[in-house]
Formats: C-alpha cells, structure tokens, sequence
C-alpha cells in the first residue's frame, strides 16, 4: 500500500483509524496514518511507501532510504531493532529478515515494512501533545535525545497556539542556543519549526479537527535542517475520551452577570440561624453585627420569632422586599427546598452547606440544587464554601476582619485558605476590595468573577487561589478575550510531579501539573506564586504600586544601610531574573560630589552608613536618590532600612530618621521622570518596640504609594511580580492601541 493513498480528505478517514486503533494492542494510529494526517494539515513528512515483507519497492524512492518495523503489538521500533536507517535498495532484503527475527526476539511479528526516504541529518526535536483533564490540548516541545531524556528541557502550551506563543515555549528551552547553533553546530530554520507546531496546534491546526478519542501524539522526532522541519516518526495515541475535556470546551457564555449586589449587599437573608442552639448561621449574623455592617440582615428559620436579636422569618417566601445576598449554612439536603421558596427574591446565594459535588454521594444533590436556583432566578455560589468578604459593605465571614475598602480581588477555590488570605494579607498591607470562597463553584465560576473585576473600577488587581488546571484554563480564556487588562496573581493548589495520566506518548510522560501550572500561567499572564505568603507580598506590590508607570528593562538599584545586606539583596533578585548593574560612571561622580561623610560605596548597591543617612536627618536621602534616578533608568530602586539600628543610633539627636528617608524616597520619585517602581525593605530586630515601629512606617510607605516587606526575598518576588504585571498590562495597551489604529 502506498502512504500517498491514505490521504485523509475528511473525517471519517480519522474515524475510520481510530476504529481501527481500537483493535490494535497498542491502540495506535499505524505510522503510516500517522503521517498521512501530518502530510493533510500541511506537515512535511518523508517520502515512503509500506510493503509486504519480501514485497518489491516502487521505483520513485530516493536512496538512502530508512526500513521501520510495521507490528501492531510494538511501540518503540527501535527498542527491538525495528528501525535502520541508510540501507540502498541491494540490502532491503537482508534488512527485512534481520529485522524480523530481532523482532521475534523480542516477541513482536513483523507484519510488514515502512519504508522511507533518509531525511539529511538536522536538529532532532521533539514535538508532542496530549490531553490534559479540562484543559484540551496541551502541547510539549523540546530538544530530542539527552535534553530531553535527562535533562527533560521541555516547554509546555495550551492548544490553540499563536506562534508569538510557540516562539515563547522555545524561548523557555535552555538548549535553545543548540538550535540556533552554538559551538559551530547547524544553525537550524527555527521558523519552519515555528510553522510546523503552528499546523499541528494553531487555531486551525490538526489538534483542532482530532476527536475526543486521540488523546495523544507524539512527533518523535522532528528533524530540523537548515531550511524545513520534517516529522520522522509519528505516534498518535487512542484512548478514553475524557468527558471533562468536551464539558470545558461546551461551557455556554452566559450573559454577564452583574456582580455588584454581591460586593455591595444592602439586604441580607441568613438562612439557618438557630434561635436554640447557635451555629455557623448565627455565627454570620453576630459577625455582621460586630463588623459593623450598614445594610439589613433578615435570619430565616422556621420556629424561631427572633434570631440574634433580630426579628426572623419563616422561611425566603415571606420576604416583602428582595434580598441581595442570602447566606445558607443548613445541611446539604435542606438547601434546594429553602431557594426553592426564594424564588424571584434573592439574587445571590451563598451555600456554605458541604455534602454536594465533593463528595460521590452528593453529586445529584448538587445537580439538583443548581436546576432549583435556575428555576428561581438565583446565582448561587458555592456549594461547600464559607462565604463572601466584601469590604465596602462590612459583611465578611470573618470576625473581626480587616475592612478597609481596597481595590484587591480574591476568588478562592478553598474556603479555609480565604480565611488566611485575609489574616495574611491585611498583615502584609493589603486592603481588600472583596474575597469570595466559591467551593464547589456549581453556577458561578472564578472565570465569571475574574470577568465581573475585569470590568469593575473598584477593582485593581486580582488573586487567585485555584486548585484545578481546568478553571486556570476558562480564566485564561477570559483574559484573552477581555478589553482591559489587570494584575494577576495565581496560587496554584496541587502541583507535584505525577504525569497527569498513564500515557504511551513522551509527552504524555512529561506533562506533569508542575508544567503545566506554569505553562498556563505564562500563556494566560498571570504571576504564579509558591506560598500564601508569596501570594499576599505580590498582591501588596501590585495593588500599591501605581502599574500605569512604564518602566524598561529588568534592572533594579538598591540603596541602604549595611554593605553584607545589600549584596544578599542583590543575590536574591538575581534569583529571581532581576540584575542589579554598576550605575554609570557620570551618576557615581556626581553622588560623589555630593560631599557627604565618608564610607559610602556609590555603584550599586548604594551603601551608606549611620554617619550618610544623619545627614539634614535622614533627608539627605532625596539628593542621593534624585541623583541616581536623573542619571539612570532602572525599572526599581529599592530601598532597605535597618529600622531598629537606625533609629537607636540616630533617633536621639537626629530624629524620626527612617520616617524622613520614607518622605524622601516619595519626593524623589515625585520630583523624577517616571519609569521607576519604589520599593522598601524595613528589617527588623526582632525586638517588640522595632515591630511597633515597623508597623506604623509601612503605613506611612503605604499612603504615599511605597510597598514595604520584611525581606529582601519578599522584595525580589514582588519585584519579579512587578515586571511580569507591568509588562502584561503594557502589552495590553499596546494591543489596544493597534486595534483602534486600524
Ligand atoms: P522509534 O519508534 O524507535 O521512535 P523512529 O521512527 O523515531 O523510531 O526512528 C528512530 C530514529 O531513526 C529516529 O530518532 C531518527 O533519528 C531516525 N529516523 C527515523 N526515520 C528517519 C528518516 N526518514 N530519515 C532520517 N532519520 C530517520
Ligand atoms: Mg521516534
């Protein structure tokens, strides 16, 4: 049979495969298939022909030719002696019985041969996709052999890619320099390669037109020359289709919701309060009563008259007057009928009741509770969450929260990290616009919310804390498709190492959660974070800083007390790809010429001691800092403090020092060209009274714009956030602009 016969001009030749996939032991596309798809969506394959063993070759085959193994039962051709390449039409014979019998060996038949013409040696990569549960297609380049084998250089994206995308994944390989070629190597024709991935996972590539039932595919290898890119060997994978994948892709637009009844509720149902034995319920009443919430809180119970001290209702069926929010903490089976009786009353429903999807048993329930609140015209989110924290209206979940308005947004896959996002945020100097927990997320979902901040002005920056791959992936959708462009910050719950499913392919090996997390936050934009505590030090930065300010490059200067300090600063912005070069020779004579006393080092880090930073009490800190921003252009200058020594030192004769240097920093900001973010450092001693006092200049930092960490470590994060953000938000504007030019 010819390989050219095999055209695929439609799909039912694809269906027709993987019928036939299904019968075979390795439920795999034969090779030849293979290649007869690539060769359809315009990827260049070799010329080949399979025959008989002992059958005669066609004559338009150029030597030297290549002789694979065709068996349905082998996977790795090569494993079992399967594949020999430069054989001339004289050897093809003796070829064929060696390779059967090594094929025997190893307990495989050979069932026929491929063969092909010898493509001229070239780079080999990897290209390779595979279906990730709710994500679609996630697609794997990398650099064949031991880069890939070892090191495992591998770049992951999500189908459909744009090729400023694809350019991106190869950026990310370190072995990249070897493609472009390093150390007298071939320098290969990246672009062809660029356009082959592009046909295979571009918005109108293969990937697009496969069914739910190819589930991965490996192009093992990808030779690259100097002028093409031809796929060598193809591997496409049959196997379960995965419901979730098509649920993903079928998520129906909803017309948006508007969600400022939530974040501004001015009537509050609770539903589940008791008037005997005080519960979850009650607790959100006392809460709200205790934060100081302006608007009406209505509990609803069947018995009681008054709840908490407020008078109740039997059930939402006797409201006069719609509620914005109603709370629900009743058990799980309960919750439907209570809606139910809601019906055209209540416009948001938060179920704090656990006990639905989560669970096996409670899937129907679930099912159940979502038809009830679109029957009665409610959006409910939730189940199996705490709540909703909207700053502006005093009503939290929490006792005692922290409920200064800001413009910061969490949307919360898990109830109780919400409670510590609050806790550690407001620590870490973030005021919060709003936290909801969605739990189970049945109806309202973290993109429809990312959506709803997108569109808010009271909103500047969003967090995210999300736990499954497929809800990073409907956020990133969002953001593609949104006008405007904001910070985003994403904790990622659930990222070790595991392959995402047993897989036949390379790339299904290697497609574990710990890329993919990472490969859907570069493609989405979002800054993705370790820890709580990284998460809340990012979003300090983002929301403080005013991201508008353009600034160029990655290149930070650092100025403080403590020569062993800074240099450790510095380390730890290398750490996270932020450089801190000498400043220019005409910016250090000119700091020298500022005459101040001796042991300062001017060339980055900018060190000075005790006797500098005395100098007009502390003031003296807008000369030097006007003097490096007129001569240079980092994109952060960063500033650290060692509050306690300072003001012990100096806080008898000289004053509020560290208070005056914080002034100072603002005013050269102020009286500088824009295009530098500040930052600031305040170390601690560990002592009580520096604590307080660190308290109250982080405040003074913040009013004026300056975001304060503990660390250098938290400092260089924030600073890595920074430059990602900005860059995002720049892009943005640009892609803005363009559209409106056209
Ligand atoms: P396997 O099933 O073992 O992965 P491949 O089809 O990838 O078998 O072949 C093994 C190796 O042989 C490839 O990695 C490549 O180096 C080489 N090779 C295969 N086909 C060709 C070809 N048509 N031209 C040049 N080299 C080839
Ligand atoms: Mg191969």
């Amino acid at each position: 049979m010819l390989v050219e016969t095999a055209k695929p001009s439609n799909s039912d030749t694809i269906v027709g495969f993987i019928a036939q996939a299904k019968n075979r032991e390795s439920a795999m596309f034969t090779e030849a298939e293979g290649k007869s798809l690539l060769s359809a969506f315009g990827i260049d394959t070799p010329q080949g022909v399979e025959i008989p063993v002992g059958g005669e070759l066609p004559g338009h085959l150029r030597e030297p030719l290549v002789v694979k193994a065709i068996s349905t039962t082998l996977v790795h051709k090569s494993d079992a002696g399967g594949v020999r390449v430069g054989v001339t039409r004289a050897e093809l014979h003796e070829v064929a019985t060696q390779m059967r019998d090594s094929l025997a060996d190893f307990g495989h038949r050979l069932e026929g041969l491929l063969v092909e013409e010898m493509i001229p040696a070239g780079h080999e990569i990897i290209v390779g996709a595979v279906r990730a549960p709710g994500l679609g297609w996630t697609v794997m380049v990398g650099l064949g052999g031991v880069m890939v084998e070892v090191f495992e250089d591998v770049a992951f994206g999500l189908a459909p890619l744009s090729e400023t995308r694809i350019n991106g994944m190869l950026q990310e390989l370190r072995g990249l320099k070897i493609l472009n070629g390093a150390r007298g190597g071939l320098k290969a024709d990246v672009s062809s390669l660029v356009t082959l991935i592009s046909r295979l996972a571009g918005p109108d590539g293969l990937l697009a037109s496969l069914p739910a039932d190819v589930t991965e595919i490996d192009l093992n290898p990808v030779i690259v020359s100097d002028t093409r890119a031809v796929a060598v060997d193809a591997r496409f994978v049959v196997g379960e289709a995965d419901p979730a994948d098509t649920a993903a892709i079928q998520r129906s637009e909803v017309a948006a919701t508007d969600f400022s009844a939530l974040f501004e509720p001015r009537r509050v149902a609770v539903v589940g309060a008791s008037g005997k034995r005080p519960n979850m319920a009650n607790r959100f009443i006392l809460n709200m009563l205790a934060n100081g919430f302006t608007g009406t809180i209505i509990p609803v119970n069947p018995t009681a008259d008054t709840i908490e001290g407020l008078p109740a209702i039997a059930s939402l069926a006797e409201l006069d007057e719609p509620v914005d929010y109603a709370f629900v903490a009743m058990p799980g089976a309960r919750v439907a009928q209570a809606l139910a009786a809601g019906a055209g009353k209540v416009r948001f429903a938060q179920v704090i009741s656990s006990g639905f999807g989560e669970v096996e048993d409670g899937k129907e329930l679930e099912a159940e509770l979502v038809r009830t609140v679109r029957e009665a015209g409610i959006r409910l989110i939730g189940p199996n969450c705490l709540g909703t924290h909207a700053s502006a209206s005093r009503l939290s979940f929490l006792p005692e929260a922290p409920l200064t308005p800001g413009s910061t947004a969490v949307v919360s896959q898990s109830g109780g990290l919400s409670v510590d996002i609050l806790r550690v945020g407001a620590m870490r100097g973030i005021d919060f616009h709003s936290v909801v927990s969605i739990g189970n997320s049945a109806d309202v979902n973290a993109a429809e919310l990312v959506k709803s901040h997108l569109a808010n002005d009271d909103v500047q920056v969003i967090g995210l804390y999300v736990e499954s791959l497929g809800v990073a992936r409907e956020v990133m959708d969002v953001l593609g498709a949104a006008a405007t462009r904001k910070p985003v910050v994403l904790l990622a719950g659930g990222r070790t190492a595991e392959g995402s499913r047993a897989a036949t392919s390379h790339t299904g090996a290697l497609s574990g959660n710990h890329r993919l997390w990472p490969a859907i936050a570069r493609q989405a934009g979002m800054t993705l974070v370790d820890s709580l505590e990284d998460f809340a030090t990012a979003l300090h930065a983002l929301s403080t800083l005013d991201l508008g300010v353009q600034t160029r490059g990655r290149e930070a200067v650092l100025f403080g007390n403590g020569g062993g300090a800074s240099v450790l600063g510095a380390d730890a912005l290398d750490r996270q790809g932020v450089g801190s070069p000498h400043l220019p020779d005409s910016v250090v004579n000119q700091l020298e010429s500022l005459e101040l006393p001796p042991g300062n080092g001017f060339h980055n880090p900018i060190d000075v001691p005790a006797g500098t930073l005395a100098v007009k009490n502390g003031a003296v800190a807008q000369d030097i800092l006007k003097t490096v921003l007129a001569g240079s252009h980092p994109a952060l200058l960063i500033s650290h403090l060692n509050v306690g020594i300072i003001q012990r030192n100096l806080g008898e004769t000289h004053g509020d020092v560290t208070g005056n240097i914080i002034d100072s920093i603002g005013k050269a900001r102020d009286e500088s060209k824009p295009g530098t973010h500040q930052l600031l450092v305040l170390k601690t001693d560990g002592s009580a009274e520096t604590e307080e006092m660190i308290k109250a200049y982080a405040q003074r930092a913040r009013r004026i714009g300056i975001p304060v960490f503990p660390t250098f470590e938290d400092a260089a994060l924030a600073a890595r956030a920074v430059l990602e953000q900005g860059q995002q938000i720049h892009q943005a504007s640009l892609g803005a602009n363009g559209r409106q030019e056209r």
